[in-house]
């Protein structure tokens, strides 16, 4: 069904490539009089190996191909202009991509006035094939440009969808893996005469700087892209780089590998914040990732000098996000986290799932106007209340917990969840006052002293007549207290005397609220509250 000749212009099948003495002369020759260059220079007299001997060989040993199925560009870039300037007649031929995708199949579409045919990708970012089908006859249409894992989206395509497009088309399917070494299956083993895969060394190589693109095609679609290819593209520097880092696989899989493990790592800190309203699965070196205001966000990193990609003109409100280094990763959460701590305040937060209670806290403290509390145990909802109302506070806690066997789960996770969630909100602790104090309050005398200097201890002083109040047994108090101070790393001083139980309590919690709120009120200062300079 594929026929070369018929996709071929009709000017590149009369063409007679280019062909130097070198071409002719098989062998190492004793003298090189032939090519005009010049004997002395700067170790770079030389044209370039025009054959790129060594390059394939040990790209076909690197990727399990056969040599002749391998053409190299100066880029990518510079194979997907030449596959078009092989196969498409200007101003007659068109070609196919699936938007949202890589820009650069329209702009050299664009360059060489062939006609670009847009056929979107659905919802989840996959081809429709029953809606492409009646597409792929028409006549015109030579190539078609697909990309797996495709940019900016980062998903793959899937693979079944690919096959049957290259058997239901007569013409090219091109299919971009710039991306394939950090997920997805590649299609270079596949021996499809209509199949043409590019990959590219700017990516997983890491060699960017160097402009080096690879094809693998069938050898009758490289034979006529090697007829127009400028004889001496790939440069001597760039070659010896390449054959350098091709023989280093395992550095290569292990940068890669860094990679994918930081791209896990930035997308779970990135899903805990609020300005961000989706991450889209990636199989790239990328996070294409919508917020709340793309452009506002994006503005703001700029602010910070960070450089990431607006995309929302192809997805809504999206920023694509570059996976660098580790530092360099966790400088761009650092900066989003700020971003947000300056609109909306210091916020913490804590997801705790176990078999026995499933938890989802957000403590806000410095904006007092949202507050939810449900644990399913009506005396605890009380006091956590107290805490958000004399903490000064934004509160959400919702609790599903086993209270159908016992509220000490609930009781207690819930109290290392929150410990977590002002730990968080806390971040670095610069800038606060650190030490809260309260005194006597109501019938009952209770203090609560604390100090959010880092180091989890409590002293408890506090006996409760009855077993429960409501559900809540009296036994829990301390606990709670014991395992917020655990995980919130501080210093909790407590002592309560007083006749009814229930008062008591909410004194406690009351106290240790006012406690709270002096302590976590900042003092411009911005300076840690230590003369050790960390907490
Ligand atoms: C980055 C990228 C390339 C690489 O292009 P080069 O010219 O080889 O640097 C190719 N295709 C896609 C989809 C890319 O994102």
């Amino acid at each position: 069904m594929f026929d070369i000749n018929k996709i071929t212009r009709e000017n590149v099948k009369r063409l007679k490539p280019y062909s130097s003495a070198r071409d002719e002369f098989n062998g190492v020759a004793e003298v090189s009089l032939d090519a005009n260059e010049n004997p002395f220079g700067f170790g770079l007299n030389r044209y370039p190996d025009g054959t790129l001997g060594d390059l394939k060989e040990a790209m076909a040993k690197y990727r399990n191909v056969e040599i002749p199925r391998l053409i190299f560009g100066n880029g990518s870039d510079e194979l997907i202009d030449l596959l078009i300037r092989a196969f498409c007649e200007p101003g007659r031929d068109k070609l196919m991509i699936f938007p949202p995708t890589f820009g650069m199949y329209k702009v050299a579409a664009d360059v060489n006035d062939v006609e670009v045919i847009k056929e979107p990708l659905t919802d989840d970012f996959q081809i429709n094939l029953s809606k492409l089908q009646p597409k792929l006859l028409d006549e015109n249409l030579k190539i078609i440009f697909l990309c797996s894992p495709n940019n900016p989206t980062g998903n793959c395509i899937n693979k079944d969808t690919i096959l049957s497009i290259t058997a239901a088309f007569s013409g090219l399917v091109v299919v971009d893996e710039a991306y394939i070494d950090f997920g997805g299956e590649s299609l270079v083993s596949e021996n499809i005469s209509n199949l043409f895969i590019l990959q590219t060394f700017s990516k997983s190589m890491g060699l960017a700087g160097a402009r080096l693109g690879i094809g693998f095609g069938s050898s009758e679609v490289i034979s006529v892209l090697n007829k127009i290819k400028p004889p001496y593209n790939i440069n001597s520097l760039t070659q010896e780089k390449a054959i350098d880092v091709l023989n280093r696989p395992e550095l290569i899989k292990k940068q890669v590998e860094i990679l994918i493990e930081e791209r896990t790592k930035m997308e779970q800190a990135l899903k805990d914040l609020p300005s961000v309203r989706r991450i889209y699965p990636s199989h790239a070196n990328f996070l294409l990732v919508a917020f709340e205001d793309a452009q506002k966000t994006y503005a703001y990193l700029m602010s910070k000098g960070i450089v990431v990609r607006d995309r929302s003109s192809q997805v809504s409100d999206t920023l694509r996000i570059t996976i660098g280094t580790p530092s360099e990763n966790q400088r761009l959460i650092a900066a989003l986290k700020e971003e947000e701590y300056q609109e909306k305040g210091r916020i913490g937060r804590c997801v705790r799932t176990t078999s026995e209670t499933k938890i989802k806290i957000e403590v806000n403290l410095d904006d007092t106007s949202n507050t939810s509390i449900s644990t399913g145990v009506a005396f605890f909802d009380h006091m956590l209340d107290q805490i958000a109302r004399h903490g000064a506070l934004g509160l959400h806690v919702e609790v599903e917990g086993d209270i159908e066997i016992d509220t000490h789960h609930t009781i207690e996770d819930t109290a290392l969840a929150l410990g977590t969630a002002f730990n968080d909100a806390l971040k670095d602790r610069k800038g606060i006052e650190r030490y809260g104090f309260l005194l006597p309050m109501d019938d009952c005398l209770s203090q609560v002293a604390i100090d959010f200097g880092g180091r989890p201890w409590i002293e408890w002083d506090a006996t409760f007549k009855a077993t429960h109040v409501g559900e809540m047994p009296t036994e829990m108090v301390y606990h709670f207290f014991k395992s917020f101070s655990d995980t919130a790393r501080c210093n909790l001083n407590i002592k309560a005397t007083g006749d009814n139980d229930h008062h008591k309590i909410e004194s406690i919690f009351k106290a240790f609220a006012r406690a709270i709120r002096m302590a976590v009120r900042k003092d411009d200062s911005g300076v840690m509250p230590s003369t050790k300079g960390v907490l």
